[in-house]
């Protein structure tokens, strides 16, 4: 591939608070860079049924702080075949466009890195998921905001289960990872977190249980990460209506309102400091990494590492919970 001079840039899968943050840093540090900016929409659906505009600065104005994708997003699945992806790249040609940067989650860099191996073409990724389960890098984009939104929801919810007395079960999105579960637990000061990674290893439910949880408490909140792992908050409010009834047990699912909203500051900053970190990965000839941010540093991690699904979560924080919540 010759010299860069037109960045494609494109959200895709799941959207995230500070996907915005990320496309106007993008937009503005690649012209500051004279490198030209097309904006594509719906992700790869965009790119196969070439939606495509150039981007200006003005494009990107007053964005930074509203949620969701001014690009849109969306799950292609023609992008998935060997066709649909010869059909995004002859339009990415036929469009000038010499790099793509993609802001998504796990199964968008998947995609890129796919593409980038079938194609000569330079694919920066970008962690835009609010679930964190990329690894290579502290955060992901969206994540922050979204933990803030669980705890302003656990913070109300609480209101009600002291007020009756109750067992509440809130479940909170992850995707087979437990941050926003063990995290929001902790920042609400909720009573325990049931988390996938630790579903094979022990019956949490009957675990906290035993260890005299709700001792000395009349209502207690347990956050739930949604996955197939776990089976979800109306699985374990099932089971305490069977197994130990006498609690009055009730389960909220927090769903897709954890998705939205205006990002946090740290989302905007991650964003940005990310969009520029792209643009200069570009510059320097870098291919086929995520960027991410550890220890506060800017790191390239190759899609094979980012995307491998184990990103372990810590395991000090399970005992901060359990010591916390006596
Ligand atoms: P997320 O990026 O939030 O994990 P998805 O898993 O839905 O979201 O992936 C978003 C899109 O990425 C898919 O609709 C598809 O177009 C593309 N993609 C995902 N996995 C692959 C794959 N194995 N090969 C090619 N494209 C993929």
């Amino acid at each position: 591939m010759g010299i860069i001079k037109c960045i494609g840039i494109l959200t895709s899968g799941g959207d995230a608070p500070g996907m915005n943050a990320a496309i106007r840093a993008v937009t503005r540090a690649a012209i500051y860079n004279g490198l030209r900016v097309k904006g594509i929409y719906r992700g790869y659906k965009g790119l196969v049924t070439n939606e495509i505009v150039e981007f200006k600065s003005q494009n990107v104005s007053n964005i930074i702080q509203l949620g969701g994708t001014i690009l849109k997003t969306a799950r292609c699945k023609e992008f998935t075949t060997p066709e649909g992806r010869k059909l995004a790249y002859e339009n990415m040609k036929a469009q000038e466009i010499d790099a793509l940067v993609v802001i998504g989650g796990d199964g968008s860099l998947t995609g890129a890195r796919i593409f980038a191996q079938e194609f000569d073409v330079p694919c920066i990724g970008l962690p835009g998921t609010i679930d964190n389960d990329l690894f290579g890098t502290d955060t992901t984009i969206g994540y922050d905001t979204a933990l803030n939104t669980i705890l302003d929801a656990v913070d109300k919810i609480r209101d009600t289960a002291t007020s009756h007395e109750r067992l509440f079960f809130v479940e909170v999105m992850g995707r087979d990872a437990g941050f926003l579960a063990l995290n929001g637990a902790i920042a609400a000061g909720a009573e325990a977190a049931i988390i996938p990674e630790f579903s094979t290893e022990v019956d949490q439910l009957e675990e906290f249980i035993k260890n005299g949880f709700r001792k000395s408490k009349n209502s207690s909140i347990v956050l739930v990460a949604e996955s197939e792992l776990t089976g979800g908050a109306m699985h374990y409010a099932e089971r305490v209506k069977n197994e130990y009834p006498g609690y009055d047990v009730r389960v909220t699912i927090l769903g897709h309102l954890q998705r939205g909203g205006s990002p946090t500051a740290h989302d905007r900053i991650l964003a940005s400091r990310l969009g520029c970190a792209a643009v200069d990965a570009i510059m320097e000839d870098q291919r086929n990494v995520m960027i991410g941010v550890e220890n506060n540093e800017i790191v390239y991690v190759p899609f094979s590492k980012a995307i491998k699904n184990d990103k372990p979560i810590n395991r000090d924080l399970v005992n901060v919970l359990r010591e916390l919540s006596i």
